[in-house]
């Protein structure tokens, strides 16, 4: 499928805060019959669309759904889930219920294999459409491959962070994928700098200097 949108500059078109639930709820039931990637469809148990507040000022696009996520039908609920909950909670003061959270795939890969490029691009259009419907103010990309998916580059997440990115207008930011920060402890720090960095756009305070949002 094609890109609902042409340049990354344009503005994406307007949704009535008041019509977003319903139109996720829309497109939440078209993805849960979607056959596109014929392994994945036949692999899956359910569809993994996303959640969180369909007002959003902040989304994260993560890779795809892992064993806990098929089982559950939620994304990030497993131990990088965790991490990533701590790093919205203990690390911005915000709440799951606050933010998105989406991935590149809404289809679990078998045995956790990486996305095949056929799959991304026929998913993307899914994640477009979630996008411009709850029209996020900033974009936080979790790892390799939703970054070289929405940002069209083959540059590793090292060279891409630490600077900001736009995606269909959207200023983004790189960070690396909570299972990464998992067998990679040390990168916590830089993950770190990310939050902060994505943070101080946003007008966010750490908890304890607590932010308005
Ligand atoms: S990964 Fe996306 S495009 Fe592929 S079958 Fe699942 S929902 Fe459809």
């Amino acid at each position: 499928m094609n890109s609902l949108f042409g340049d990354e500059g344009m503005d994406l078109p307007s949704v009535d805060a008041s019509q977003r639930p319903e139109q996720l709820a829309a497109l939440a039931a078209e993805v849960a019959v979607c056959r596109r990637c014929a392994e994945l469809a036949a692999t899956r148990t359910q569809t993994v669309f996303g959640t969180g507040s369909p007002t959003a000022r902040l989304m994260f696009v993560g890779e795809a759904p892992g064993a806990e996520e098929d089982r559950t039908g939620l994304p990030f609920v497993g131990r990088a889930g965790q991490l990533l909950t701590d790093m919205i909670t203990k690390g911005m003061g915000l709440t799951r219920n606050e933010v998105y959270i989406a991935n590149i795939l809404k289809s679990r890969p078998p045995d956790n294999r990486n996305p095949l490029p056929e799959e991304i691009a026929n998913c993307l259009p899914y994640l477009e459409h979630q996008i411009a419907i709850i029209r996020p103010e900033y974009l936080c990309l979790l790892g390799a491959v939703a970054a070289q998916a929405l940002l069209a580059t083959a540059l590793a997440v090292g060279k891409l962070r630490k600077r900001w990115h736009r995606y269909l207008g959207i200023p983004a930011i790189v960070t690396y994928h909570p299972s990464y920060l998992l067998r990679n402890p040390a990168a916590k720090k830089d993950s770190w700098e990310d939050l902060q960095m994505l943070m101080q756009a946003m007008g966010l305070k750490p908890p304890g200097q607590r932010r308005t949002l």
